[in-house]
């Protein structure tokens, strides 16, 4: 089963060896900038790379401030806590998403809602949010109040989905409306615009990642990118142990974190990122070439929903029901091509098993269908 598609995919990879999903690519300027990261020994938390990127990425998001992390959890942890999420408030996102939104969320000791998601984007439903709100909560002293926990719902984190971008602007509106602070998991849509603007830029804050999955790598990383010049300060001192500068002293004002990105992984990632268009060009034309076949299958190939253009971080097949799920990815793994299933359900987790959940039908229908195939960048 299934043959021609491992064929195709195999050809258009012009490789018989294993295909992994995802892999990086080094073909610019890596080895020459961590080499000069070494000469400098200047390989640790302060260095001229974790500048130079950090003033890129805020340059390439049409933002204005944008703080290096060592990955892109750490980025999501202090956007909620900026975001003044604490102990018992509760945060708003989407049951499908990766793990690392919801363990963010309960680093701040507060506890997710589970909504559902639009099944042409895999992201955050704003019709569903809206619906959920507008049963579940009222406003009280400028404070979303849930009305069944009497808890404070605090902040919104929609995710874009494998590089494809939520409707983010109805999402806003709909936080504005409630007093809901909208913090952005863009970890996975670095290069994916909504409506011409860059995700991550919607909310408040935006977290993206560098992990060595992405479609750009520091080894490990992340940022999190914002306009608001205080929470860019404040997100600065919170993710370098919250030192007050001196010459020699050692003070500290608030319990904080060491959560900075090493000079050594900045190296790496501002030679990939002289390479993000390509990778994107790249990448897009693979979603071209994989829709063509996979509409000759009559097998539904995941392409970027209206208004959004694109990363094409992951590429996603959607088949006919769980059944032919199994049998894809028993065929492709066998056959030694990497596919992997969307997520099983936050709520379905053993630590979130009492989450509060609005309706899933759709979370649901994915999470029984939805899977990634090669999307490595083809040199
Ligand atoms: C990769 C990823 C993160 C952050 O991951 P790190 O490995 O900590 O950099 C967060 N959310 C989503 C949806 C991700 O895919």
């Amino acid at each position: 089963m299934f043959e021609s598609t491992i064929d195709f995919i195999k050809s258009t990879f012009k490789t018989n060896e294993f295909l992994p999903l995802q892999e990086p690519r080094f073909i610019g300027n890596e080895k020459k900038y961590l080499n000069e990261c070494i000469d400098s020994t200047f390989v640790s938390s302060v260095g001229k790379f974790v500048d130079k990127f950090e003033k890129e990425i805020a340059a390439y998001t049409g933002l204005k401030y944008a703080i290096a992390t060592v990955n892109g959890t750490s980025a999501l942890h202090i956007s909620l806590l900026l975001a003044d999420v604490q102990q018992d408030d509760e945060v708003i996102t989407q049951a499908l998403t990766f793990i690392a939104t919801c363990n963010a969320i309960s680093y701040c000791n507060a506890k997710p809602i589970f909504i559902d998601v639009d099944k042409d984007t895999m992201g955050l439903s704003p019709k569903i949010l809206k619906e959920f709100l507008q049963e579940n909560t009222r406003l009280e002293d400028g404070k979303c109040i849930n009305k069944t926990t009497g808890k404070t719902i605090k902040a919104c984190v929609p995710m874009h989905t494998f590089g494809h971008a939520c409707r983010i602007d109805e999402i806003k509106d709909i936080c504005d409306e409630y007093k809901i602070v909208l913090v952005e998991d863009a970890a996975e849509s670095l290069g994916t615009t909504y409506k011409g603007k860059h995700t991550g830029a919607f909310g408040k804050l935006g977290a993206i990642s560098f992990n060595g999955n992405k479609i750009v790598t520091s080894g490990g990383g992340g940022c999190i990118i914002t306009d608001d010049e205080a929470l860019a300060k404040k997100a600065k001192h919170m993710t370098t142990t919250a030192k007050i500068p001196h010459k020699w002293e050692f003070e500290h004002d608030m319990i904080a974190y060491n959560y900075r990105m090493p000079n050594l992984n900045a190296a790496l990632l501002v030679a990939q990122l002289e390479n993000l268009d390509k990778y994107l060009a790249n990448k897009r034309e693979l979603a071209t070439i994989y829709k063509k076949f996979f509409d000759e299958q009559k097998i539904t190939f995941m392409i970027e929903p209206k208004e959004s253009k694109s990363n094409y971080w992951l590429h996603a097949v959607i088949l006919k029901d769980r059944e032919q799920r199994n049998a894809f990815l028993e065929a492709t793994n066998e056959k030694g091509m990497m596919t992997r299933p969307i997520w099983v359900l936050m709520n379905k987790l053993e630590m979130f098993k009492g989450a509060q959940c609005s309706n899933l039908d759709n979370s649901l229908w994915l999470e029984d269908r939805v899977v990634n195939i090669p999307s490595t960048v083809r040199l």
